[in-house]
């Protein structure tokens, strides 16, 4: 029996080697044709007819760890260059695949959420974001975007549990931004006048990042509410005190809220000392609006003229210079000095008061997060 055994050996290794050469052959045969639809997909695609590479891709039979790389990279390619409805066709193909490990998938989701974000569809980049944070609460690449979403989406309490997160995670610091999200709740509180609510709001703010400008802006916004005027005053002249850039912000709601003439008198002081301090030649036109405002301006003619001459006159100023000058010069019935001032007033009223030092975004009106890039904190006057 053991030596029919072991005649039948080379026979049973014989088939053995024969059916296993048939199962090569039979996959080569596969990864040959495969292969074949790959080179015609990319061949679509260096020919500039993207629909009929992405019928290739989308219908292509078997994928392995190298295809679904190259998918993937492939709907970034689309996305970047724009093209966002063959970027999702082909992220949406890969994510419903059933032949994807587990890391692949997760990368074709979070492609997914970049796409529907790209395409402006928040609510479901949002949702596929949320996924991925659910199933994997350790990925950051996930939170980045989600907070950009519920930045967008004005959902501020979300977008502080997310910063929060990240935080806690990443080690990043997000302390600034989560203030900023802390304001913005209590400057919605404010303008519905829960004052409670505004406090309390502005207090997790100052907590989350003490040296936050904008925290004593809403401080200040709150004692006048409260009609406390005098504290108020004292909060946004410290809050310009720290950076100086605020004026530009606060100038008309100052002059509008403290028409009273010891405080405009008040406000005034504080500009001429600041600006005695800093020379900084942004509050240089502000101060010449306050000292027109308050008929002051006999005492401005050496700061203004010293200003032509040696300082770094911008636009405003140099409009705020003009219309000191003409007042001065009225008596003396010299035109040429009235034109001049009110083509620079033209022109300055033309122009965008305000610009993103990070981008430098134009834009008529003060905001803390600059709507073209996004950054908080770098808008300022112009
Ligand atoms: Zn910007």
């Amino acid at each position: 029996m053991q030596e029919i055994l072991f005649l039948l050996l080379p026979i049973a290794f014989y088939s053995g080697w024969q059916a296993a050469r048939k199962r090569y052959k039979g996959r080569q045969e596969k990864r040959k044709e495969i292969s074949v639809r790959f080179v015609r997909g990319i061949n679509y695609l260096l020919s500039e007819e993207p629909d009929k590479a992405l019928d290739v891709f989308l219908n292509y039979p078997e994928i392995d760890e190298y295809t679904a790389n190259t998918f993937l990279l492939l709907g970034n390619l689309f996305r970047n260059r724009g093209e966002i409805n063959r970027a999702l066709r082909i992220h949406q193909n890969l994510v419903a695949r059933s032949d994807l490990s587990k890391s692949q998938r997760l990368s074709a989701m979070l492609a997914l959420g970049e796409d529907f974000f790209a395409a402006g569809m928040l609510d479901r980049a949002e949702s596929v974001f949320s996924e991925l944070l659910k199933d994997d609460p350790k990925r950051a690449d996930a939170c980045e975007p989600l907070r950009n979403i519920y930045e967008q989406l004005h959902e501020w309490d979300k977008a502080i549990e997310i910063a929060q997160c990240t935080q806690q995670r990443s080690k990043v610091d997000q302390s600034r931004l989560i203030a900023h999200y802390y304001c913005e709740l209590a400057a919605q509180e404010l303008q519905k006048q829960n004052l409670f609510k505004a406090e309390e709001t502005i207090k997790k703010a100052a907590k989350a990042y003490p040296d936050s400008a904008r925290v004593l802006v809403l401080k200040g916004d709150l004692a006048y509410a409260r009609a406390q005027r005098d504290e108020a005053l004292e909060i946004y002249q410290q809050a310009i005190r720290q950076d100086t850039r605020l004026l530009g912000m606060l100038f008309n709601q100052l002059i509008n809220n403290f028409k009273y003439s010891h405080e405009l008198e008040r406000l005034y002081a504080f500009i001429q000392q600041t600006f005695a301090k800093t020379r900084d030649a942004r509050l240089f036109g502000y101060l010449l609006q306050l000292a027109y405002k308050l008929g002051k301006i006999r005492e401005m003619r050496a700061e203004v003229e010293e200003h032509l001459n040696k300082g770094k006159p911008t636009l405003n100023t140099l409009a705020s210079s003009a219309q000191v000058l003409a007042s001065l010069w009225q008596e003396e019935h010299t035109c040429e000095i009235t034109q001049v001032q009110t083509a620079l007033q033209r022109l300055a009223a033309s122009q965008p008061d305000f610009q993103c030092s990070h981008c430098g975004y134009k834009m008529h009106g003060y905001l803390w997060r600059c709507p073209a890039c996004h950054q908080w904190d770098t808008v300022s006057n112009v």
